[in-house]
Protein backbone atom coordinates (compact mmCIF):
# COMPACT_ATOMS: atom_id res chain seq x y z
CA UNK A 1 0.00 0.00 0.00
CA UNK A 2 1.12 3.52 -0.98
CA UNK A 3 1.91 5.92 1.82
CA UNK A 4 -0.85 8.27 2.45
CA UNK A 5 0.49 11.61 4.51
CA UNK A 6 -0.76 15.28 4.78
CA UNK A 7 1.72 18.66 4.25
CA UNK A 8 0.34 21.77 5.77
CA UNK A 9 1.38 24.71 3.14
CA UNK A 10 1.26 25.96 -0.18
CA UNK A 11 1.51 22.60 -2.53
CA UNK A 12 3.25 24.60 -5.45
CA UNK A 13 6.83 24.46 -3.26
CA UNK A 14 6.36 20.71 -2.99
CA UNK A 15 8.78 18.18 -4.65
CA UNK A 16 6.89 15.58 -5.93
CA UNK A 17 6.99 14.43 -9.19
CA UNK A 18 3.23 15.53 -9.90
CA UNK A 19 0.93 18.17 -7.83
CA UNK A 20 -2.57 18.32 -8.93
CA UNK A 21 -4.15 21.94 -9.92
CA UNK A 22 -7.83 22.33 -9.06
CA UNK A 23 -8.79 24.34 -11.97
CA UNK A 24 -11.66 25.36 -13.92
CA UNK A 25 -13.15 23.70 -17.06
CA UNK A 26 -11.63 26.42 -19.36
CA UNK A 27 -7.83 25.43 -17.79
CA UNK A 28 -6.80 29.03 -18.86
CA UNK A 29 -6.17 29.81 -14.80
CA UNK A 30 -8.03 31.52 -12.01
CA UNK A 31 -7.87 31.95 -8.30
CA UNK A 32 -7.08 30.02 -5.44
CA UNK A 33 -4.62 27.25 -5.89
CA UNK A 34 -4.83 27.33 -9.84
CA UNK A 35 -3.65 31.23 -9.40
CA UNK A 36 -1.13 29.94 -7.35
CA UNK A 37 0.20 26.66 -9.82
CA UNK A 38 0.28 29.25 -12.40
CA UNK A 39 2.34 32.31 -10.67
CA UNK A 40 5.01 29.42 -9.57
CA UNK A 41 5.23 27.66 -13.39
CA UNK A 42 5.16 30.49 -15.25
CA UNK A 43 3.60 31.85 -18.36
CA UNK A 44 4.64 28.59 -20.15
CA UNK A 45 1.44 27.42 -18.05
CA UNK A 46 -0.90 28.61 -19.51
CA UNK A 47 0.54 28.58 -23.30
CA UNK A 48 0.32 24.75 -22.58
CA UNK A 49 -3.16 24.67 -21.09
CA UNK A 50 -4.64 26.87 -24.47
CA UNK A 51 -3.66 23.92 -26.34
CA UNK A 52 -5.47 21.22 -24.04
CA UNK A 53 -9.20 22.48 -25.14
CA UNK A 54 -10.65 22.74 -21.27
CA UNK A 55 -11.80 20.23 -19.22
CA UNK A 56 -14.77 18.64 -18.09
CA UNK A 57 -15.74 18.53 -14.98
CA UNK A 58 -14.67 15.00 -13.30
CA UNK A 59 -11.70 14.61 -15.68
CA UNK A 60 -7.86 15.29 -15.75
CA UNK A 61 -5.42 16.56 -18.11
CA UNK A 62 -1.41 16.57 -17.87
CA UNK A 63 1.16 19.33 -18.55
CA UNK A 64 4.70 19.52 -17.59
CA UNK A 65 5.36 22.06 -14.72
CA UNK A 66 7.90 24.34 -16.24
CA UNK A 67 9.50 26.21 -13.59
CA UNK A 68 7.48 24.12 -10.39
CA UNK A 69 9.34 21.85 -8.47
CA UNK A 70 6.90 18.84 -9.84
CA UNK A 71 7.11 17.19 -13.39
CA UNK A 72 3.88 17.37 -13.77
CA UNK A 73 0.45 19.25 -13.25
CA UNK A 74 -2.37 17.01 -13.79
CA UNK A 75 -5.10 19.53 -13.94
CA UNK A 76 -8.96 18.35 -12.95
CA UNK A 77 -11.95 20.25 -12.79
CA UNK A 78 -14.06 19.69 -9.48
CA UNK A 79 -17.70 20.13 -9.29
CA UNK A 80 -19.32 22.96 -7.68
CA UNK A 81 -21.30 22.29 -4.53
CA UNK A 82 -24.81 22.66 -5.56
CA UNK A 83 -26.45 20.97 -2.76
CA UNK A 84 -25.28 17.19 -3.56
CA UNK A 85 -28.44 16.35 -5.83
CA UNK A 86 -26.30 17.32 -8.72
CA UNK A 87 -23.89 14.47 -9.11
CA UNK A 88 -20.97 16.10 -7.04
CA UNK A 89 -19.72 13.07 -4.89
CA UNK A 90 -19.22 11.36 -8.12
CA UNK A 91 -17.83 14.04 -10.34
CA UNK A 92 -15.23 14.52 -6.85
CA UNK A 93 -14.30 11.11 -6.73
CA UNK A 94 -13.57 11.49 -11.03
CA UNK A 95 -11.36 13.77 -10.42
CA UNK A 96 -8.95 11.69 -7.85
CA UNK A 97 -9.63 8.47 -9.89
CA UNK A 98 -8.60 10.35 -13.38
CA UNK A 99 -5.47 12.28 -12.03
CA UNK A 100 -4.23 8.27 -10.31
CA UNK A 101 -4.77 7.40 -14.09
CA UNK A 102 -2.66 9.83 -15.23
CA UNK A 103 -0.06 9.03 -12.61
CA UNK A 104 0.16 5.54 -13.77
CA UNK A 105 0.11 6.89 -17.28
CA UNK A 106 3.23 9.17 -16.77
CA UNK A 107 5.06 6.82 -14.48
CA UNK A 108 4.73 9.11 -11.57
CA UNK A 109 5.78 7.80 -8.16
CA UNK A 110 4.64 10.54 -6.25
CA UNK A 111 2.15 13.01 -6.28
CA UNK A 112 0.10 15.84 -4.19
CA UNK A 113 -3.10 16.90 -4.09
CA UNK A 114 -5.01 19.83 -3.01
CA UNK A 115 -8.66 19.41 -1.20
CA UNK A 116 -10.58 19.63 -4.84
CA UNK A 117 -13.53 21.93 -4.83
CA UNK A 118 -13.16 22.71 -1.06
CA UNK A 119 -12.37 26.58 -1.82
CA UNK A 120 -14.19 28.36 -3.61
CA UNK A 121 -16.44 25.85 -5.07
CA UNK A 122 -17.83 24.96 -1.51
CA UNK A 123 -18.13 21.18 -1.30
CA UNK A 124 -18.17 20.67 2.61
CA UNK A 125 -14.36 19.87 3.27
CA UNK A 126 -15.39 17.25 5.40
CA UNK A 127 -16.93 15.19 2.68
CA UNK A 128 -14.83 16.21 0.45
CA UNK A 129 -11.72 14.73 2.39
CA UNK A 130 -13.87 11.49 2.71
CA UNK A 131 -14.12 11.05 -0.95
CA UNK A 132 -10.48 12.18 -1.60
CA UNK A 133 -9.16 9.56 1.29
CA UNK A 134 -11.70 6.72 -0.08
CA UNK A 135 -11.12 7.08 -3.96
CA UNK A 136 -7.39 7.13 -3.64
CA UNK A 137 -7.15 4.44 -0.99
CA UNK A 138 -9.18 2.28 -3.82
CA UNK A 139 -6.95 2.81 -6.72
CA UNK A 140 -3.37 3.40 -6.13
CA UNK A 141 -1.77 0.66 -5.84
CA UNK A 142 -3.41 0.20 -9.46
CA UNK A 143 -1.14 3.55 -10.42
CA UNK A 144 2.53 3.00 -9.39
CA UNK A 145 2.05 6.01 -7.12
CA UNK A 146 4.17 5.38 -4.06
CA UNK A 147 3.75 8.64 -1.88
CA UNK A 148 0.14 10.72 -1.52
CA UNK A 149 0.47 14.16 -0.40
CA UNK A 150 -2.66 15.65 0.71
CA UNK A 151 -1.71 19.12 0.70
CA UNK A 152 -3.82 21.41 3.13
CA UNK A 153 -3.83 25.02 3.30
CA UNK A 154 -5.33 25.64 6.12
CA UNK A 155 -4.81 24.27 9.88
CA UNK A 156 -9.16 23.13 9.50
CA UNK A 157 -8.27 21.43 6.15
CA UNK A 158 -5.14 19.56 7.83
CA UNK A 159 -7.06 18.25 11.00
CA UNK A 160 -9.68 16.63 9.00
CA UNK A 161 -7.46 14.64 7.09
CA UNK A 162 -5.25 13.59 9.35
CA UNK A 163 -8.31 12.47 11.30
CA UNK A 164 -10.07 10.48 8.69
CA UNK A 165 -6.34 9.46 7.32
CA UNK A 166 -6.20 7.22 11.28
CA UNK A 167 -9.75 5.57 10.34
CA UNK A 168 -9.84 2.00 8.98
CA UNK A 169 -10.77 1.88 5.17
CA UNK A 170 -14.36 2.03 4.87
CA UNK A 171 -15.62 -2.02 3.77
CA UNK A 172 -16.55 -2.52 0.51
CA UNK A 173 -20.41 -2.88 -0.10
CA UNK A 174 -21.06 -6.04 -1.13
P1 LIG B 1 -11.97 25.06 -6.05
O1 LIG B 1 -12.40 26.03 -7.11
O2 LIG B 1 -11.80 23.66 -6.60
O3 LIG B 1 -12.83 25.12 -4.84
P2 LIG B 1 -9.83 26.60 -4.73
O4 LIG B 1 -8.48 26.89 -5.27
O5 LIG B 1 -10.75 27.75 -4.50
O6 LIG B 1 -10.48 25.50 -5.72
O7 LIG B 1 -9.69 25.81 -3.37
C1 LIG B 1 -9.36 24.45 -3.26
C2 LIG B 1 -8.57 24.22 -1.99
O8 LIG B 1 -7.21 24.58 -2.23
C3 LIG B 1 -9.02 25.04 -0.79
O9 LIG B 1 -9.02 24.18 0.35
C4 LIG B 1 -7.96 26.10 -0.67
O10 LIG B 1 -7.77 26.51 0.68
C5 LIG B 1 -6.75 25.35 -1.14
N1 LIG B 1 -5.60 26.15 -1.64
C6 LIG B 1 -5.60 27.41 -2.13
N2 LIG B 1 -4.34 27.76 -2.49
C7 LIG B 1 -3.55 26.68 -2.21
C8 LIG B 1 -2.14 26.42 -2.33
N3 LIG B 1 -1.29 27.32 -2.84
N4 LIG B 1 -1.68 25.19 -1.93
C9 LIG B 1 -2.53 24.26 -1.44
N5 LIG B 1 -3.85 24.45 -1.31
C10 LIG B 1 -4.36 25.65 -1.67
Amino acid sequence: MAELITVQGDITTLRVDAIVNAANTSLLGGGGVDGAIHRAAGPELVAECRKLDGCATGDAKATPGFHLPASWVFHTVGPVWQGGGHDEDDLLEGCYRRCLELAKLHHVRSIAFPAISTGVYHFPPRRAARIAIDTVREHVDASGVEVVRFACLGTDTLAIYEELLQQPPRAPIA
